[in-house]
């Protein structure tokens, strides 16, 4: 079958892969009818994360048919249409119990790599990395999806596979971030990051009651998305000083709920900028936590950073304004089979259409030139769909 392989930074190919196959009787195969590149894809794709190899099938937002069931799915069966959450869960353990399923100890086999990398091991999720898994992805024509009764949601409904397909990813995260930020009715939130992540954390934050929402980013198109679409304030961080301008919005006092939805690879100006080139250039920390910081800097005492971006290692940040500013950090992964069904029913009462953030549409074929096109931000392009 055709897939998109990773081949080293900046080196995504078409390739030629074997077709997955049922390995253990809880598993399904999904034929692909669409998928989406991610803003965590593009931290594989400029080689930020460790334990990638030649070939790695990538993708972890996609949609499809299924094809086959092993002996023991019970919910599932042939023809199908399901949205496949990125990330991989047993269902059983007592971190998916307690609904922390990207927490799952059961479903990363390379636990161990991670273990003592980090203490303790995350879930496994498609295609992104051998360390959480070495899972394939599903920018592929078929996908090998382990405990499927836990983690595919069936999409029957008839909606268009844009409408629906979000949910596998950029939905979800959008609103956990939202979720983890404590928002309280009428509070002010401000969201770093205008990407896919960014448009949905602002978006949730007024179903979640915010009444006021600011956006930064550089971009403009994303920022209009943010002020047409998000009904935000934004600031553009290339001609403003972030801090000063937060500041006076609010009186001084900052935003009561931050969201970094950037992550890792945060453009950073000035010295402090230069200073995360610099470190990361010469390994003395893994991530360029600019956003980090400057959300820490700007949040109103006691108010709370919700940190949906995605960081790798060992980080830079000033733990003690954290401490004195005693603000409540919240993070990880999202807990994606959580939000499946209530999230999928705002979009058949019609609360949400999700396919707003749709720019490009095109054939898997095509997955390598709209690598770099997500990634440069060029032809004003937001989120990628891939047709197999
Ligand atoms: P994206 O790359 O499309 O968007 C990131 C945006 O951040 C860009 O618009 C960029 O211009 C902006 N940006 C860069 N530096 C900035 C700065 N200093 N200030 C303000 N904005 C800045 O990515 P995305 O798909 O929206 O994902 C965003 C982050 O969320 C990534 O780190 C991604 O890995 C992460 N993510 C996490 C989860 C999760 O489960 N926690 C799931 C999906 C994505
Ligand atoms: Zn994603």
């Amino acid at each position: 079958m055709r897939a998109l392989t990773w081949h080293g930074e900046k080196d995504v190919r078409v390739d030629e892969v074997p077709k997955p196959e049922i390995v253990n009787p809880t598993d399904a195969i999904v034929e692909i009818t669409a998928t989406a590149i991610c803003g965590s894809d593009l931290h594989l794709y400029n080689g930020k994360m460790p334990s990638m190899r030649e070939g790695d099938v990538l993708g972890h937002e996609p949609m499809g048919e299924i094809v086959e069931v092993g002996s023991e799915v019970e919910t599932l069966e042939r023809g199908d249409r399901v949205v496949v959450p990125f990330t991989i869960s047993c269902g059983s353990c007592w971190f998916c119990e307690t609904e922390q399923y990207s927490l799952c100890d059961n479903s990363n086999p390379n636990a161990e790599m991670a273990r003592k990398m980090m203490g303790h091991s995350p879930a496994g999720l498609f295609g992104y990395s051998h360390m959480l898994g070495g899972y394939a992805g599903g920018q592929a024509e078929y996908l090998r999806v382990p405990y499927a009764d836990v983690g595919p949601i069936n999409v029957d409904s008839g909606l268009p596979d844009e409408q629906v397909l979000f949910l596998s990813d950029v939905f979800p995260t959008g609103y956990m971030a939202a979720e983890n930020a404590d928002i309280e009715e009428e509070d002010t939130v401000a969201v770093w990051g205008c990407g896919p992540v960014g448009q949905f954390a602002i978006q949730s934050a007024w179903m979640l009651g915010a009444g006021r929402v600011v956006a930064i980013d550089r971009v403009q198109e994303r920022l209009e998305m943010a002020r047409s679409h998000g009904d935000a304030e934004t600031i553009d961080y290339e001609n403003e000083d972030v801090y000063d301008r937060l500041m006076s919005m609010t009186g001084g006092r900052g935003p009561d709920r931050c969201i970094d939805a950037v992550g890792t690879e945060a453009h950073g100006t000035g010295l402090d900028g230069m200073s995360d080139r610099v470190k990361t250039g010469l390994k003395l920390q893994d991530d360029r936590p600019y956003v980090l910081r400057e959300a820490i800097k700007c949040c109103r005492k006691g108010g709370t950073l919700s940190v949906p971006g995605v960081y790798l290692g060992r980080t830079n940040i000033p733990f003690g304004s954290v401490m004195n500013k005693a603000l409540t950090v919240k993070t990880g992964q999202t807990h994606m089979q959580r939000y499946l069904d209530p999230l999928l029913e705002t979009i058949e009462d019609g609360e949400i259409d999700p396919s707003f953030i749709l720019t490009h549409r095109a054939d898997l074929e095509d997955g390598p030139d709209l690598y770099e096109t997500f990634n440069d931000k060029d032809d004003e392009c937001i989120k990628v769909m891939l047709t197999p």
